[in-house]
């Protein structure tokens, strides 16, 4: 591309963004209550009465995603039976408990993103795998570790608070449990209250209206499987939001409902899915310590490193790959120097590459071109969450499909027959909220609870000023607690879950140590967990990046705070080697900067 050709497409990239800033960031979004209180509740279990536990586990377990399957897993491995998970859901499976929507599947490849496939012996049945089979795993993980045994479901913590003289945690739910653990660790997740956009009138509105993340096969018939939603069939159904989830569930919508009209302020990069069955002779045939290498061969090169082969192939690798290519190809100019400046135009001519495919299948799918104009993203790749599909933008070929392009600017006003938009009225029978969740709310807003270590002091009053850990996992002043996440780790976003199961190796580790020493806590000394910080990098790349179109990736395209960007930061030399770091430090037994007490 000539530099003119790439000013004049970044100047695009400018007003498309500058179109979408809005002073309010964050705020324009509204907490589901009132009217909306019931989209925080469970409509998949019903909630039974029991009477409250008064008992002692050696670990509890807030959370029963992946990051509390994992871990509970690693910890029976390790010998630790008493293991309780907690989860405000009926059912284990955190995301994939509540994502329930017709075309729901993972955008990372199943092989990598599916917890301990070799462990129980699961073949997934595609590259990608749907949310049901997903939800299953979940459910087979339990059971195979007998994780069901203690857990509690449709409860939640209300309150966490270290006792020192007994050095354990006592947990107290909404069930009325008071019960004590030597051990606490929380896995609530990071995007898990759904949020709505902050729409006049959107309480006014009559018709039948939910969030995808509870979506009310009641109303609109079908399964999460894709039967056919017969329920919408004579209905006007509107969607609000084109993001990861829209994606996957437009083309279904499309197919089942009388007329679709797609809201859309900001469109998804829509690039190649390509899934296909795993066949099961090729997938026994693979070498016991697969699913690491294969981890680890992802990680690699969707961070930018170099292996000889790629394993996964898919579009989280393809735009390092292009970018690997080509520095290569200019190191192998004579004289040719490893410079920054290289770096950032082998990443600019792979994205402008990139984007300009994915605008262009736009125009190859899409049959009309004042709707595949408005279908093309105007950004860099990684400003927004890219989206991986080969039905969505078929979808707007239907003659009952509309999108309603807002131009950057939303849906205007909602009233009780329907949607504005541009001064045009668009009646409905239901409105279905894709508007995503919340992210970066602090610790208590996000797991719901307080919780209270050494000296009374709350983890949200010690992270007053910015998250504080040694490795994302362990925290000064508050003995025999771990936090499974992403941030102050390895903060790989293409593959959640290897975040997840490594925290999970970790922690069982630490705490299979301290069972076997005879240790009643386990604390990180100050000075590690400032050595630890000191490591980490907070400058926060895309999530960081005003130059992006706004979105939850960089805070709305509003300046992250110092605390925002502590919150967020990684390991300082990437991914790659946080989990090798991680992997040195649990393995060699010293655990170095913990202080194990009697
Ligand atoms: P997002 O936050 O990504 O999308 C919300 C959508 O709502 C955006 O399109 C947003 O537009 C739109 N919106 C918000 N306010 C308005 C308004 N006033 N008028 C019109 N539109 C509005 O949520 P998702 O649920 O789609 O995805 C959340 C995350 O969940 C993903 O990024 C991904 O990390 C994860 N996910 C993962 C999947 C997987 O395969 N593993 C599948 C689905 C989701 P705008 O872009 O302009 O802000």
């Amino acid at each position: 591309m000539t530099a003119t050709n790439r000013d004049a497409l970044l100047a695009r990239y400018r007003v498309e963004r500058d179109k979408r800033i809005r002073p309010d960031g964050n705020d324009q979004y509204l907490e589901p209550t009132g009217r909306f209180a019931d989209l925080l509740e469970d409509p998949y279990t019903e909630r039974v009465e029991r009477e409250p536990v008064h008992d002692h586990v050696t670990v509890a377990f807030i959370g029963a995603g992946f990051a509390g399957l994992a871990t509970g897993a690693r910890l029976k491995e390790a010998g630790v039976e008493s293991v309780r998970l907690i989860d405000g859901a009926g059912d284990v499976g955190g995301v994939w408990y509540w994502n329930r929507y017709p075309g729901a599947m993972c955008d990372t490849a199943a092989m990598i993103y599916l917890p301990l496939l070799e462990e129980t012996g699961h073949v997934p049945s595609a590259k990608y795998t749907p949310a049901p089979e997903n939800h299953a795993h979940a459910r087979r993980i339990a059971t195979q570790y007998g994780l069901y045994e203690h857990a509690l479901f449709s409860t939640r913590v209300t309150h966490l608070e270290w006792d020192d003289a007994a050095s354990n945690w006592i947990v107290r739910t909404d069930r009325g449990d008071e019960f004590t653990a030597q051990f606490v660790a929380m896995g609530t997740g990071p995007l898990q209250r759904p949020k709505l956009p902050g729409i006049e009138g959107i309480e006014s509105f009559a018709g039948h209206t939910f969030h995808t993340s509870r979506w009310d096969y009641a109303y609109t018939g079908g399964d999460p499987s894709g039967a056919p939603m017969t329920g919408l069939a004579d209905k006007r159904v509107g969607i609000i939001g084109t993001g990861a989830t829209a994606v996957q569930c437009i083309p279904h919508l499309a197919r089942s409902a009388g007329e679709l009209y797609v809201f859309q302020r900001t469109p998804s990069s829509i690039d190649v899915r390509n899934n296909h069955a795993i066949d099961p002779a090729w997938f026994t045939d693979l070498e016991p310590g697969w699913q690491k290498r294969w981890q680890t061969n992802f990680t690699i090169l969707q961070t930018g490193g170099f292996t000889d082969e790629d394993l996964v192939q898919d579009g989280w690798t393809d735009i390092s790959q292009r970018i690997r290519d080509r520095v290569v190809a200019e190191l192998s100019k004579p004289g040719a120097e490893f410079t920054p400046e290289l770096m950032t135009r082998a990443f600019e001519d792979s994205d402008d590459e990139k984007m300009d495919e994915i605008r262009a299948r736009v125009d190859a799918i899409v049959a009309d071109a004042e709707t595949a104009e408005g279908l093309k993203p105007w950004y860099r790749q990684l400003c927004k969450r890219p989206c991986f599909h080969d039905e969505y933008l078929q979808s707007f070929n239907e003659p009952g499909t509309h999108l309603i392009d807002t131009d950057g600017q939303g849906v205007e006003r909602i009233d009780e027959t329907g949607v504005w938009v541009g001064g045009v009225h668009y009646e409905l029978d239901c409105l279905i909220y894709a508007s995503g969740f919340e992210f970066r709310a602090d610790v208590t807003r996000r797991s719901g609870y307080d919780t209270v270590g050494r000296d009374g002091t709350t983890l949200e009053e010690a992270w007053a000023d910015g998250m504080r850990t040694l490795h994302g996992i362990h925290v000064h002043g508050f003995p025999n607690l771990f936090v499974v996440g992403l941030t102050q780790a390895g903060n790989l976003i293409s593959n959640i879950t290897h975040n997840l199961t490594e925290a999970g190796t970790t922690i069982a580790a630490v705490v299979g140590h301290a069972v076997s020493v005879g240790a009643a806590e386990v604390e990180v000394t100050q000075e590690a967990e400032q050595r630890w910080l000191s490591q980490l990098d907070s400058s926060t790349g895309i999530f960081g990046n005003l130059d992006c179109t706004p979105g939850y990736y960089n805070n709305e395209g509003q300046p992250l705070t110092e605390k925002d960007k502590l919150n967020g930061a990684r390991y300082a030399p990437g991914p790659v080697a946080y989990f090798e770091h991680i992997d040195r430090w649990r393995s060699s037994g010293d655990f170095e900067g913990l202080e194990f007490r009697p």
